[in-house]
């Protein structure tokens, strides 16, 4: 019998901090990745065995984050899925309905096809997508069946159901998303307030298992009721599996909803950012500041990780994305958890307002399938001073 001698990896993430909830690991850990698959997590990697080291040392290294519920198509301020995600430590992204099933193969095109980071989309109920306030309210653009056979025709990308902003004072707009979902076997996530003909606990109670109820921590949907305490239908709704998602954005998170909810252990099943140029530029709503926020309200580095990573990757129907699996495609996150005086900030009733916090976790390198594509302190480079000389054959 022979054995062959180990295979030399491309990339070596060394002296780092693996967080890897589905195989329970945290602890320290060295991560070998070979072409665009993890290729060992072990702890000690010799650097001669790499062609590529990474020193992660002082760093957390984590599966690539997954945001379930950002923007890159419709008219609430879109960006590319690469520039949003691949500086934050982000791999795989959910568009959150930006696209209706008139407009989705527009996207796919546009946005989708190109990007590098991954990308889902859930269809918006509304056949024109988020095409503004007015076609939101369109009930009669809310086609059941169009926006169930425009899923089954894409179920690779699409993965479900959006509604969002509506107003009126009926339930047509949720009525018909749950339809879609029932016809396609997907999933909805509702983000809608209540107003006085139809309430939130009404609300919640049309959720089914797997739907989705985002903003979670909004100070237009109160979680929390007069009494501090969090509301008993959120709790039932909890109880019957419906989930409960972040989608941070820029006034869609307020701490004084957040600290007694997870003080009164209340999590978020997923933390997402509902990322678009507004919430970038008012709370920075990146998934790594928005897990620094959990953090500073008092959830575990573990519990954020994990709901950043193999929680979304289920809500998905991918759970082969939420880990650093060997074999498993290898996107990775690179975090420090930097310490110092830091302010952080979210949005409410009053505006905007800042909670001081002593750590920040900053997003240092990102990993997609296999390529840096994002590295903040060079880690993956050779220093300067070995650049060759310059060619000066010419004058
Ligand atoms: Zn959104």
């Amino acid at each position: 019998m022979t054995t062959s001698p180990p295979m030399k990896s491309d990339l070596l993430l060394k002296g780092g901090h693996v967080i890897d909830p589905v195989n329970g690991i945290d602890e320290p850990m060295d991560v070998a990745v070979s072409g665009i698959k993890i290729a060992a997590v072990a702890p000690e990697i010799p650097a001669s065995m790499a062609a590529c080291v990474a020193d992660v040392s002082g760093c957390y290294v984590t599966p690539g984050l997954i945001d379930l519920h950002a923007h890159a198509w419709g008219s609430v301020a879109a960006m590319f899925p690469d520039e949003m995600c691949l500086p934050y430590g982000v791999t795989t992204m959910l568009d959150a309905g930006g696209s209706g099933w008139r407009n989705f193969a527009e996207f796919r095109q546009n946005r989708i096809v190109p990007a590098v980071t991954r990308v889902f989309a859930l269809l918006n109920i509304v056949g024109a997508g988020m095409a503004g306030d007015d076609a939101e309210q369109d009930v009669s653009d809310m086609d059941a069946g169009a926006t169930a056979e425009a899923i089954l025709a894409r179920r690779d990308i699409v993965v479900g159901i959006k509604t969002a902003h509506f107003r009126g004072p009926g339930w047509e707009n949720v009525d018909r998303a749950i339809e879609a979902a029932e016809r396609s076997g997907t999933f909805v996530m509702v983000d809608q307030n209540a107003v006085e003909s139809r309430t939130t606990d009404q609300l919640l109670e049309k959720l089914r298992p797997g739907d989705i109820a985002t903003h979670c921590f909004a100070w237009n949907k109160p979680i929390i009721g007069n009494d501090g305490l969090v509301k008993p239908h959120f709790q039932s709704a909890r109880e019957r599996g419906v989930q409960f998602d972040v989608g941070s954005g820029n006034n869609s998170f307020s701490f004084s909803m957040a600290k007694p909810s997870i003080e009164q252990g209340f999590l978020p099943d997923t933390i997402s950012t509902d990322t678009r140029r507004k919430s970038l530029l008012s709370t920075f709503a990146t998934m790594p500041e928005i897990m620094t926020k959990l953090l500073a309200v008092g959830m575990s580095l573990n519990d954020v990780v994990e709901r950043s990573t193999i929680t979304p990757a289920l809500q998905l129907g991918h759970p082969e994305l939420g880990s650093l699996s060997v074999g498993a495609d290898a996107d990775i996150a690179v975090l420090e958890l930097a310490t110092g005086d830091y302010g952080l900030t979210d949005g409410g009733r009053t505006g905007f307002r800042v909670m001081q916090a002593d750590m920040r976790m900053v997003p240092q390198m990102t990993v997609r399938n296999g390529a840096v594509v994002w590295d903040l302190n060079g880690r993956s480079l050779e220093g300067w001073e070995n650049t060759p000389p310059p060619d000066n054959r010419l004058p």
